[in-house]
């Protein structure tokens, strides 16, 4: 078995974070929230989670490089001295050194970069918009090296360990490590008791269902391929690489996530791939970008290489790239 430490050490963090988070969401007003330099919404979750992600991982390896989402940059300004008070109070629930001091210094061990063999990649809130509006978001956290994605962990607070159990077991964590597969369990139990995952194998393409976000996306070339394919017209919707848990258990065969015309330009960022394709690839899934080319994890914390993203099953995934030749140019 490898990176047995990096494994437990991942879990750990993610967990810590999840606590953090709901905490957080069950407590949070207006004035927990401001916008980064790209208008993008912040919360406290999001600053909060990656600063205990950081200072978890550096108590344990404390040379490792972190490439996170966030850093204290917006926390720094006069305006949110406010959110920096209030997320350092939030800490000290969980470590009784938090001060604000700390928690910048804690966000800002995530201001790493992705010109090293090895690196940590977190996206402490993904699905932003989904954690405010109480549905899909994955706490998500992978080592990288030598470009590729060993250890993928995400936790997704409210996520049902099923999704024909709407209001069952809700929280679930994914965990994958190169080689050795995919495994599920609850977050709400207080042993993790995990269960090995695979994608879909059903043979019938009108039985598999494809996922997409909520906010974005190319839904007029999506569905074209869901029809072409002759998949389940009815795509799922959901925020954040929860949507890559999905397609590691089954629930849906194909992910797509395609470049509108109005945003062509756009390069997606590592932490929003990494921990989902291992994820997936483990479960006996294929990820790549929408020419079915590898994502490139390597050189910068956008992949600029690559555009448009495609994950299914490996049945599936030449098909969807020789049918979405015909759509994109
Ligand atoms: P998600 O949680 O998967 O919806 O993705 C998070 C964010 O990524 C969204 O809020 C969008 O801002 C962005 N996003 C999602 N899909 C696309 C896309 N196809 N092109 C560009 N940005 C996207
Ligand atoms: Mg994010």
């Amino acid at each position: 078995m490898a990176y047995i430490r990096e494994k437990a050490i991942a879990i750990e963090a993610v967990i810590k974070a999840a606590a953090f988070c709901l905490d957080v969401q069950t407590e949070m007003v207006a004035e927990d929230r401001a916008e980064k330099g790209d208008k993008s919404p912040v919360t406290i979750a999001d600053l909060g989670a990656q600063a205990i992600i950081c200072q978890h991982l550096r108590t344990i390896f404390p040379n490792e490089v972190i490439v996170g989402e966030e850093s204290s940059e917006t926390l720094k300004q006069p305006q949110n001295q406010g959110m920096l008070n209030k997320i350092t109070t939030y800490l000290q629930r969980f470590s009784e050194e938090a001060t604000t001091d700390t928690t910048c210094e804690w966000l800002d061990m995530g201001t790493g970069t992705v010109n090293h063999e090895r690196y940590w990649t977190v996206d402490p809130v993904d699905g932003t918009k989904g954690f405010l509006r109480r549905q899909q978001y994955a706490i998500a956290l992978a080592l990288v090296e030598d470009g590729i994605p060993r250890v993928g962990v995400l936790a997704c607070p409210s996520l049902p360990t099923s999704l024909s159990s709407p209001r069952g077991d809700i929280g679930t964590l994914f965990i994958a490590v190169q080689g050795e597969g995919t495994m599920m369990a609850s977050l709400s139990s207080h042993r993790l008791n995990f269960r090995p995952l695979h994608v879909n194998t059903a043979t019938s393409f009108s039985q598999l269902r494809c996922i997409e976000s909520i906010e974005q996306g190319n839904r007029e070339v999506q569905q074209k391929i869901i029809q072409e394919l002759g998949l389940n017209p009815e795509p799922l919707k959901m925020d954040s690489q929860a949507k890559y848990g999905v397609v590691a258990r089954g629930e849906a065969a194909l992910y797509l996530r395609l470049p509108t015309p109005s945003n062509s330009n756009y390069r997606e960022f590592i932490w929003d791939h990494a921990a989902g394709t291992l994820v997936v690839e483990e479960a006996g899934g294929k990820v790549s970008d929408m020419y079915g080319q590898p994502l490139d994890f390597r050189n910068n914390k956008r992949m600029l290489k690559n555009q448009g993203i495609v994950v299914s099953t490996r049945e599936l995934h030449p098909k969807v790239i020789d049918t979405l030749r015909y759509h994109i140019s």
